[in-house]
C-alpha cells in the first residue's frame, strides 16, 4: 500500500523533489468504516494552493502528510451499514492506494449512469464550479458576448457550453492551436484565442468580441485578465474563478490595477469559491447530467495511467498538458 506525501512546499514551480512515497501498511477497517481502493485520483490546479502555508478557505497540507483530492474508489470490504462491498464513492480522499473511511463526507456514485471518472470532472468539482460561477456571479443573458481562459480545461470547457446553451457568443482563450481547434469544433465555442502566440491579447479579445466582454470567467489571472478588462463592458460582470498564472509566483503582483475600470463602467468583479454553495451541488449536477443526457454538453478528459503519476500529472497541469479534465487512473 503506497501513499504519497507533500515532502517540501514547494518553491515557484512544483518538481517531483516536492513529494515522496511511502510504503505503508495496508489498514483493517473498524466497526462503522469501509477499506477503499483508490480507482482515480482528480489532480487539480488549486492544490497548488493548499501546498502553501498559508491561512485559505481550505487547511493547507502538512508537510510530511499525504496530500488529498477528490478521489473515486471502490468499496472493498464494508462494516458500514452505509455501503456495501462494491460501491463506488467519492470523496476527499488522501493520496493512498488503500484507505479506510468512516464515510463522511463520501457520496456514492453510480457507473451505470455515467463514467466513473465524469464524476471527478464534468459531473463533479470543476463542472459544478463552472455552473455555479456563472449562475452566482456571471447572471448571463442571451445575446451577450461570453469569454472564458483556461478554455480547453476542465472548468473552461463546461462554462463555454454552457454560455452556448444560455445563447451566448462564446470566446475562448487558451495555450495551443490544436486546443482552439478543439473547442471549436468539439466544444462550439465561436472564437479561439491562442495567447502563446497572440502579441497583443487585448486587440486580439478586441477583434474576437466586437460587442465587447459582457462576462469574462476568468481561470488564469495575470495579464490575460488585464487584456480582458480592456475589453469588458459597461455592466460586465467578471468570475474570478481562478488564478493560475500566479500560482507558482513567489511575488504576487500588486494591485488592484482595475480599479477605474471597475468604477467607470459598473463592473462586477467578485472572487468565488464553489465549497461556499454545497447545499446546491445536487441540483447542479442534476442540470449537468441532464444535459449530458440531452448532448447538450459534452466533455474532455486527459487519463494518466499508474498511482506513481500522479505528482507528474499534477505539475503537468501548469504546462497545459491536460485537454479537459486531468484524472488518474490507479
Ligand atoms: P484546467 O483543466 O483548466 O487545467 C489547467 C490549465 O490551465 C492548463 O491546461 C493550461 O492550459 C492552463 N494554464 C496553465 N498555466 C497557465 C498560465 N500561466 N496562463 C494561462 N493558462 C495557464 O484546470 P481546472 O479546470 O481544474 O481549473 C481551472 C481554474 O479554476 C484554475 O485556476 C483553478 O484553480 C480554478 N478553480 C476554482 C475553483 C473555485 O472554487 N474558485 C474550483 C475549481 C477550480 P493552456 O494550455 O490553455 O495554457
Amino acid at each position: 500500500n503506497k501513499t504519497i506525501l507533500l515532502k517540501n512546499r514547494p518553491k515557484g514551480r512544483p518538481t517531483l523533489d516536492d513529494f515522496e512515497f511511502k510504503e505503508i501498511e495496508k489498514p483493517s477497517p473498524k466497526e462503522g468504516e469501509v477499506l477503499l481502493k483508490t480507482k482515480y485520483v482528480s489532480v487539480d490546479p488549486y492544490l497548488r494552493g493548499r501546498m502553501r502555508d498559508e491561512k485559505s478557505y481550505i487547511e493547507p497540507f502538512q508537510l510530511n502528510e499525504p496530500v488529498e483530492s477528490g478521489i473515486i474508489a471502490e468499496v472493498i470490504e464494508s462494516n458500514s451499514e452505509n455501503f456495501k462491498k462494491g460501491d463506488y464513492v467519492n470523496g476527499m480522499l488522501q493520496w493512498k492506494q488503500f484507505q479506510t473511511s468512516n464515510g463522511k463526507g463520501l457520496q456514492k456514485v453510480d457507473g451505470s449512469k455515467a463514467p466513473l471518472s465524469a464524476y471527478l470532472g464534468v459531473l463533479g468539482l470543476t463542472g459544478i464550479t463552472a455552473y455555479l460561477g456563472l449562475k452566482k456571479i456571471g447572471d448571463l443573458e442571451k445575446g451577450e458576448t461570453l469569454l472564458v481562459s483556461g478554455a480547453s480545461g476542465a472548468v473552461g470547457t463546461v462554462v463555454g457550453q454552457i454560455g452556448k446553451i444560455k445563447g451566448c457568443k462564446v470566446v475562448g482563450i487558451a495555450g495551443t492551436d490544436e486546443k482552439i481547434k478543439t473547442i471549436k469544433e468539439k466544444f462550439h465555442f465561436d472564437e479561439g484565442i491562442n495567447y502563446k502566440t497572440t502579441d497583443n491579447m487585448k486587440k486580439a479579445i478586441a477583434e474576437a468580441c466586437p460587442n465587447g466582454v459582457d462576462v469574462y470567467y476568468d481561470n488564469v489571472g495575470g495579464e490575460i485578465l488585464d487584456a480582458a478588462m480592456a475589453n469588458i463592458n459597461y455592466n460586465g460582470r467578471v468570475v474570478c474563478c481562478g488564478a493560475i498564472s500566479l500560482y507558482n509566483k513567489t511575488e504576487q503582483p500588486t494591485g488592484p490595477r482595475h480599479e477605474t475600470t471597475l468604477i467607470k463602467k459598473s463592473v462586477l468583479m467578485q472572487g468565488f469559491t464553489v465549497r461556499d454553495y454545497q447545499e446546491e451541488f445536487p441540483a447542479a449536477i442534476q442540470q449537468l447530467a441532464t444535459w449530458l443526457q440531452e448532448d447538450k454538453l459534452t466533455y474532455s478528459e486527459t487519463i494518466v495511467e499508474g498511482f506513481d503519476e500522479i505528482p507528474q500529472a499534477f505539475i503537468d497541469l501548469f504546462d497545459g498538458k491536460n485537454k479537459g479534465k486531468m484524472i488518474v487512473k490507479v
